[in-house]
């Protein structure tokens, strides 16, 4: 069994607050800072440039990488670090495209994030393919024979709402198309199982769920049936067979190691590479099982105290990720003074009340505290105050 309470002393909680928002960004585990200073003291500073041999900041986007593998369901030597997610979205599916001649279309749905719909449009205009985006339940419907690229976030930033990825993955290769999943919301949440079921690419951030920190790199893997064979555009020099060789043409590396660009973001990657340590000895399916408990008990509790709310999010916890949402036509202002109260969730235009609930750190008492906050900023309209409404003037 895993032990929470021992996760939960890992991360700095600052006192008096209420932390639902790890969803957008981890808290700083302990070890992280620690970590960072001791690479700042021992490496950059002594080692100066052998410091990419001697301490192993070449092959760190790798070795990271490893580490994040067992968290998704594939293989050590199967992912690899670097740059940001909307750099490896479009990585993924210019690759994934490239796999599928004679195709050109690009699915994905109006519950993506915009920065990846974003990255699709503007590769689709320069290679002359189509972006298509329908709404979530329809997927799978709009699976078609010409689809070359289904591309997918499992989990909804919004509402949580988690697609089936082994269904719609067996939809899209019975179509013909690969896949490309997105995992911002899923990687350290839920038990992403991508070898089980049969994904093609996928792609997430480390900011979010694995507390690796603002502006942490972001992960790629390519199944091992496509590592050899998938051609990235972006083709930079630390992504070639051998980079120190400086030649003038491009040769792929092997594996999924052509899928790094430039130089990796060290210090960075030693802030992720801490806080991967607290995964350790974390088992998926208690993680999994603790997150469904803490997003029940959240939706049980807002929905008896807080008559003024409504769920935004799958009431079946199967079909839901660790996050939970409830609309409120006042929601900028209510989460602006629930925020005042020390309970920090966030607002998604126009009307969503984001709670995530990250297993490591949150508990129930963390739920209890939200609840009864959420009821009495509803309650006593503690919304209803001026300072609360001007967007401009809070962050
Ligand atoms: C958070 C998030 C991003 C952010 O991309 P960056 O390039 O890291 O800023 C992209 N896509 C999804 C689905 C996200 O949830």
């Amino acid at each position: 069994m895993t032990d929470f309470t021992a996760t939960r002393r890992a991360f700095h909680l600052p006192a008096g607050i209420t932390y639902l928002d790890g969803n957008s960004l981890g808290p700083m585990p302990v070890a992280a800072r620690d970590r960072v200073a001791a690479m700042m003291a021992d490496e950059w500073s002594e080692m100066l440039i052998t410091g990419w041999n001697k301490a192993g900041w070449y092959v760190q986007p790798r070795r990271v990488g490893d580490r994040i593998a067992r968290l998704i369901g594939v293989g050590p030597g199967e992912v690899v670090m670097g740059d940001t997610l909307s750099i490896k979205v479009f990585q993924a599916v210019s690759a994934a495209l490239a796999l599928r001649p004679g195709r050109r279309v690009i699915l994905s749905d109006n519950g993506n994030f915009p920065s990846d719909l974003y990255v699709a449009e503007g590769l689709a205009r320069a290679v002359g393919a189509e972006l298509r985006v329908v709404a979530p339940e329809e997927v799978g419907a709009a699976i078609t024979p010409d689809l070359a690229v289904l591309m997918l976030t499992e989990v909804d930033y919004r509402t949580g709402r988690r697609h089936d990825m082994a269904a719609l993955t067996a939809l899209a290769h019975r179509a013909g198309a690969l896949t490309v999943w997105d995992l911002a919301h899923s990687a350290g949440a839920v038990d992403v199982d991508l070898a089980g079921a049969d994904a093609d690419f996928a792609v997430g951030c480390t900011y979010k769920y694995l507390n690796g920190g603002p502006g942490a790199p972001a992960f790629i893997w390519t199944h091992p049936r496509h590592a050899e064979a998938a051609q990235p555009i972006l083709q930079g020099w630390m992504g070639h067979e051998a980079p120190f060789a400086f030649d003038l043409g491009y040769r792929p590396a092997g594996g999924v190691e052509r899928m790094r660009v430039g130089t990796p973001p060290v210090i960075a990657l030693t802030a992720l590479d801490a806080a991967l340590d607290v995964w350790d000895d974390v088992e998926l399916a208690d993680l999994r099982a603790r997150s469904i408990a803490l997003t029940e008990a959240f939706i049980k509790g807002v929905e008896a105290a807080c008559p003024d709310v409504t769920l935004n999010s799958p009431r079946d916890p199967q079909r839901r990720g660790s996050q939970v949402s409830f609309r409120h036509p006042q929601g900028y202002a209510v989460m602006q003074a629930l925020i005042a109260e020390g309970v920090i969730g966030d607002f998604r235009a126009p009307d969503v009340l984001r709670f995530g609930f990250a297993p490591l750190y949150n508990d129930l008492d963390d739920v209890g505290r939200a609840v009864e906050t959420l009821a009495r900023v509803l309650r006593d309209g503690l919304w209803n105050d001026e300072k609360f409404h001007d967007k401009a003037a809070v962050t």
